[in-house]
């Protein structure tokens, strides 16, 4: 798929490309996903005073004491998303923010389920990815601790804050064999795990340690 935005200057296509080599340096090995942050423009997610730290491997501020989940983050959940299932059906994603991960999850799985808590973080992702003519993405405004029961079940889910367990709605709403990628935990003490739904349970693997915002409950 080729996307409608090219970037320009710091934000070009050459820029995308040291990020990605910087991905496969720290391990990520999925060509789609690398192929799929390469050509989507990440600078067009953050206020243009920010624009130009974009590739940066960090997370930045969007707001609403919000962050965009830094590159490495974003590569790494979805190449976990995928490698447990292949193609992917129907994706739930917890946690649109500026919606930069629903942009590349949208490149890679049928379709994508959004749910955000913040109305105006909501409203900004949807037009950023409307530019970039990203049309298999649905949205919605609640709390996604109670999942979206409409679409249900998923074959994949990514949330992209840090509940302190996995919340019992989306272990629901996992389809047999689905996988759910979480990062669980306190601030300061989170693990990012990997949740497959069995026949007879839920397999958990733990990963690595990671940073994320508190998953929250209710609306703003
Ligand atoms: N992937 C996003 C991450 C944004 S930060 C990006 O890169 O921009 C995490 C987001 O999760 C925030 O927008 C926050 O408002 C949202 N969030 C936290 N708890 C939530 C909940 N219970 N339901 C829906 N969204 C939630």
């Amino acid at each position: 798929m080729t996307l409608s935005l090219q970037g320009m200057g710091m934000t070009s296509l050459r820029t995308r490309e040291r990020m990605i080599k910087r991905l496969s340096e720290q391990g990520v090995q999925n060509k789609r996903v690398l192929e799929i942050m390469r050509d989507t423009p990440r600078h067009i997610f953050m206020d243009e005073a920010l624009s130009s730290r974009a590739y940066e491997d960090t997370a930045l501020p969007i707001g609403y004491n919000q962050t965009i989940s830094q590159p490495y983050i974003v590569a790494k959940m979805t190449e976990l998303l995928l490698e447990a299932s292949g193609r992917l059906g129907n994706v739930l994603e917890i946690g649109t923010g500026c919606g930069y991960q629903t942009a590349i999850l949208a490149q890679l799985v049928d379709h994508v389920y959004s749910v955000e808590r913040i109305l105006p973080l909501q409203r900004k992702a949807k037009s950023h990815l409307w530019d970039l003519k990203l049309k298999n993405i649905s949205f919605y405004y609640g709390d996604g601790n109670l999942g979206w029961p409409d679409y249900a079940p998923f074959d994949g889910i990514l949330a992209s804050a840090a509940p302190a367990e996995v919340p019992l709605q989306l272990l629901e709403q996992l389809a047999i064999g689905g996988v759910m990628v979480i990062p669980i935990g306190l601030s300061g003490d989170q693990v990012l795990q990997r949740v497959t739904r069995t026949i007879d349970g839920y397999d958990i693997e733990k990963l690595e340690t990671v940073t994320f915002v508190p998953f929250l409950s209710g609306k703003e």
